[in-house]
């Protein structure tokens, strides 16, 4: 590296770890929500492109003002919306030497050390979420290209057993292939079917219950009367209530008829990691596939999702790319493109390694846990105050939290997001609208939970 180069990288790297540091110190302090307008957002990144080079300082420090105001602190004790989770500080490092070192997983000869890292940790992940040791593993996005890359392979598998070549012909003149999904199915697996071309709208839906858990009996009966291939989607945790599928009577049906079984689990596969919630993963083991998320409840910085499935042939024929430079080394044989849909990527598996070494078995436990409890917290308080109800059986870590009307929970939530102290979702559970809290981020203490709760019941009073 040129001299001049050196003193420069040397000089920014030193002002984005001040900058990075001063923003970590901030998120107990500064509002959840961005604060910045649209507007002002636009003006601060907007104009025209510079026709001269700016000095590489400039940039970064200009980036800095133009992002800051309109960063949401997703990454803050605060933040319970949308299951995202925040970053442990193990997987932050790791994600800044990932982009250092700017590693392409690929394939194996442009990153052996991707390679490595990738079986290790899809070895620990498959101990830690009691999935078949044999599995093969993917480091997807997020659980959306997971869940793709699974329903990929579950298309592979099943036209293959019919006698038909789905990568090869496409699916005109294939024999039909049934859908099947339950009724609270997460909006990724519509658009991964749509991906797939089986279709958003051909799916055969299965009815749920009040908590979004699918009827078991009714897939059953439903099985019963389908002849040819057949893909089950189930889930291991619903977005909503944090609800699990009757999976152990879900994978005995599907077995029974010879269908692929695939698990939405982006963040409920995690629950298998807790002895305390261990029970609700029961039968998740008998998937054909599985989708979950590093992002969310692992803790690792966007993008890190995780396809797994227990059918390495099927995983890799649906999804491996094939070029006559790509020449395959049999002594070191991940070519980490054999399990996504992706060609190059980031190595995001870097960011899991540290993130699960840092934790250990016992810290993702004890991460699930206490997110558990603080969603129990949460949930306590709220049904003690007159005029709230608590809409679902609280079993993980979400709580869906109802205030008088739709009109009064819909301005709690906004009223509650726009004050900054805390961010929580806004949902419609069942026809009716719903808070939705979230706890996924190990920086979450029992103080935050309780400046949500008291910015909550202040933009009750207020919205009375
Ligand atoms: C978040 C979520 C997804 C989508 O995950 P991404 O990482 O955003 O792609 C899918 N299913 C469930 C149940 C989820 O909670």
């Amino acid at each position: 590296m040129p001299l001049d180069d050196r003193a420069t990288t040397d000089e920014l790297l030193a002002l984005a770890r001040d900058l990075a540091l001063r923003y970590v110190e901030t998120l107990d302090d500064r509002p959840v929500a961005g604060v910045a307008s649209p507007s002002d957002l636009a003006a601060a990144f907007g104009g025209t492109l510079p026709d001269d080079p700016e000095d590489p300082r400039e940039v970064v420090k200009r980036l800095a003002d133009a992002a800051e105001p309109g960063v949401v602190a997703t990454s803050g004790g605060r933040f319970f919306g949308f299951v995202e989770g925040g970053v442990l500080p193990a997987a932050l490092a790791a994600d800044w030497l990932t982009s250092t070192w700017d590693q392409n997983p690929g394939f194996h000869v442009l990153s052996p050390a991707a390679a490595a890292a990738e079986e290790a940790v899809a070895g620990w992940l498959l101990d830690l979420l009691s999935l078949p040791a044999t599995a093969s593993v993917g480091f997807t996005t997020g659980a959306q290209m997971a869940s793709l890359a699974g329903l990929a392979a579950a298309r592979h598998h099943v036209l293959a057993a019919a006698g038909w070549d789905a990568e090869g012909d496409g699916l005109t003149g294939a024999p039909r292939v049934t859908v099947v999904v339950g009724e609270e199915r997460h909006a990724t697996i519509g658009r991964a079917l749509r991906f797939l071309g089986f279709g958003e709208k051909t799916p055969l839906v299965v009815a749920s219950d009040g908590q979004g858990r699918m009827d078991a009996d009714a897939l059953a009966s439903a099985l019963d009367g389908i002849s040819g291939p057949v893909i089950v989607c189930a889930q291991a945790g619903n977005v909503n209530t944090g609800a699990f599928d009757p999976l152990p009577r879900i994978a005995a049906a599907t077995r029974a008829c010879g269908a692929w079984l695939h698990v939405d689990g982006a963040f409920g596969l995690w629950a298998a990691a807790s002895p305390r919630f261990r029970h609700l993963t029961e039968g998740a083991d008998l998937a054909d596939s599985w989708a979950t998320d590093g992002h969310k409840w692992l803790n690792v910085p966007y993008d890190s999702g995780i396809v797994i499935c227990a059918h390495p042939e099927s995983h890799r024929a649906a999804l491996a790319l094939h070029a006559p430079y790509l020449v395959r080394d049999p002594d070191n044989p991940r070519d980490g493109s054999d399990w996504t849909p992706e060609s190059s990527r980031r190595a995001r598996v870097f960011a899991l390694w540290a993130a699960l070494r840092s934790l250990g078995r016992s810290g993702v436990a004890d991460l699930v846990e206490r997110s558990c409890d603080h969603a129990q917290r949460f949930a306590t308080a709220l049904a003690a105050v007159p005029g709230i109800e608590v809409l679902n059986d609280v079993v993980l870590n979400q709580v869906l939290v109802r205030v008088g009307d739709d009109e009064r929970t819909r301005a709690v939530a906004a009223s509650v997001q726009r004050g900054g102290e805390a961010w929580l979702g806004d949902t419609v559970w069942h026809g009716r609208r719903a808070l939705r809290i979230s706890v996924s981020d190990h920086a979450t203490t029992e103080a935050d939970v309780d400046r949500a709760l008291a910015a909550i019941l202040a933009a009750t009073e207020a919205a009375r």
